[in-house]
């Protein structure tokens, strides 16, 4: 059968670009290997828990007079009145050096609250948020393609630090210590550290939070998903899951793609919400494949797995001693055990019910230190060993009774990742980004590492891995497929 468009993967990338693709009255196919929607971002029931095995918070949402690109995207999808979330203004707690530090969501009070923990820090700081503001702002306009000339002209800033990683800025601009360390825990966001990652990325992500806050979602990232897909539905688009992509033969300007059930399925388009690694090294029909490819796919460097853990309790968060939304712990453990420990990871706390909690914790790691763990050791003991020294810093950390709490637990590590999400390595980041492979050059580079017409990539490792859920990737990808298909429809006219 013949689509418009096949999109690969159903993550959150891939959903919204079949979405929008078929709101345009284009014959949209989505196909994923697993049995369900949502990749990376899964839930499952366990006891009377439902567990989010990611976060339930929402980045760059905002409100009706001051909305981030999430809002105006699931405006645009008509679907802001199914999306319930709820701002919370102290959502956010730094844990540096066995001191909790609270990061408030407005420009104002983040400034203050710095100024409290490092007197005399705000002139710094609101400098540094200047910068920031304008990092942001000028990725903004880079994405939109605005020409490279008024680009330099309007922010000669991003210009000076577009190349530096997070932490060179921080140094260079004197950004007091402990304030350097509070403000890096953010690159856990990127499965990261602020020696690697760029700081223009890590400049758009916290001025995201600054100005459009912390919004904790009242119905969870699986019932967007299930939004997005039922729509995807009532337009005419259809959704096979089971139906894993086996092998992808380009011919005359059309895609054939094989399942692993002998199924076949041909568009002019290919959208691939997987890994560009696994596309060309596995999918693609070696007549397709060049040496550019291979280069591409061994030139980057996996990002991180991770190792989540999903704990019900029953008791509810304040009685529990946990009043914020999200914990990010940097450069956790002491040092002994620093070589056999994640070192950073952040903590969610589901605060929906009263009088139970569920807590998410993700910690970033490669599978390669994961899979150096089980060398020495059987899989159970590795995975019961990390879990406990998990539970138990944070136990230290705040002070709280975790244990006795505990009604249901669930363990996702790296190895399950992979098998899960089908990524090289389990990875839910994409590619790593690092020194000068990192999101500028590679947005930048996009086009001309589209090696065969009408393939785009969306999701985590696709040129726009900026939004971290990966929604925005899905919008990105699917406006540039119209666009093309707009130009095809004027050859063809113009013929
Ligand atoms: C524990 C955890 C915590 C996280 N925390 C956050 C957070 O706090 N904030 C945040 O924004 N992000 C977070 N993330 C990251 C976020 O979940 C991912 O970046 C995002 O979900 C990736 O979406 P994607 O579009 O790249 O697709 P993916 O979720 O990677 O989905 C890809 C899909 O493609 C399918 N597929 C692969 N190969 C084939 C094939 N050959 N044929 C058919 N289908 C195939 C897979 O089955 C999968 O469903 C977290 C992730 C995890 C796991």
């Amino acid at each position: 059968m013949r689509y418009d468009a096949i999109v690969i993967g159903a993550g959150n990338g891939g959903l919204t670009s079949a979405l929008l693709l078929s709101k345009q009255h284009k014959k949209v196919l989505l196909l994923d290997a697993s049995f369900h929607e949502g990749g990376s971002f899964q839930s499952v029931l366990q006891g009377r828990f439902e567990f989010d095995f990611n976060s339930t918070d929402l980045m760059s949402f905002g409100d009706e007079e001051h909305h981030g690109k999430i809002y105006e995207l699931f405006s645009s999808l008509q679907l802001l009145d199914k999306i319930h979330a709820c701002k919370i203004d102290s959502a956010l707690c730094v844990y540096v050096e066995q001191t909790q530090y609270e990061v408030p969501s407005n420009p104002e009070k983040f400034l203050l609250k710095m100024a409290e923990y490092v007197k005399d820090s705000k002139e710094k700081m609101s400098s540094f948020l200047d910068l920031c503001r304008e990092c942001a702002q000028a990725l903004d306009d880079v994405i939109k393609e605005v020409p490279y000339e008024k680009i330099e002209k309007k922010y000669p800033k991003f210009i000076e630090v577009c190349k530096d990683s997070c932490q060179t800025v921080m140094k260079n601009q004197q950004i007091p210590k402990l304030i350097q360390e509070i403000l890096s825990a953010f690159c856990i966001y990127y499965g990261n550290t602020s020696t690697d990652l760029a700081f223009v990325t890590f400049a758009s992500y916290l001025m995201d939070y600054l100005e459009y806050g912390y919004w904790a979602l009242e119905n969870g990232h699986y019932e967007i998903q299930l939004l997005l897909q039922e729509e995807l539905q009532k337009n005419a688009g259809d959704v096979y899951f089971g139906s894993a992509v086996t092998h992808v033969q380009f011919e005359d300007g059309l895609y054939q793609m094989t399942l692993e059930d002998g199924r076949v399925f041909v568009s002019p388009y290919v959208i691939g919400d997987i890994s560009p690694t696994i596309f060309y090294t596995q999918l693609l029909d070696e007549k397709n494949t060049t040496r550019a490819m291979y280069q591409l796919s061994n030139a980057r460097t996996m990002g991180e797995s991770v190792f989540t853990l999903c704990v019900g309790l029953n008791r509810g968060s304040e009685a529990l001693g946990l009043f914020y939304d999200r914990y990010l712990f940097a450069n956790a453990f002491a040092s002994e055990k620093k070589e056999k420990m994640l070192s950073s990871f952040s903590l969610n706390v589901d605060r929906r019910q009263k009088k139970t909690t569920i807590l998410t914790i993700t910690a970033p790691i490669s599978s390669e230190i994961y899979c150096r763990f089980l060398k020495d050791n059987p899989y159970d003991e590795v995975t019961l060993s990390l879990e406990r020294q998990l539970l138990e810093e944070i136990e230290k950390a705040l002070g709280v009774n975790l244990m006795d709490a505990i009604e249901e637990l669930e363990v996702v590590t790296p190895v399950m990742m992979a098998s899960h999400n089908l990524h090289p390595n389990g990875t839910v980041y994409g590619y790593l980004q690092k020194g000068y492979d990192n999101f500028l050059p590679r947005f930048l580079s996009w086009k001309e590492e589209q090696y065969l017409p009408h393939l785009y990539f969306c999701g985590a490792s696709s040129c726009y891995c900026m939004d971290t859920s990966q929604y925005l990737s899905g919008e990105y990808v699917a406006l540039q497929v119209l666009k093309e298909m707009e130009g095809d429809v004027d050859d063809e006219e113009s013929k």
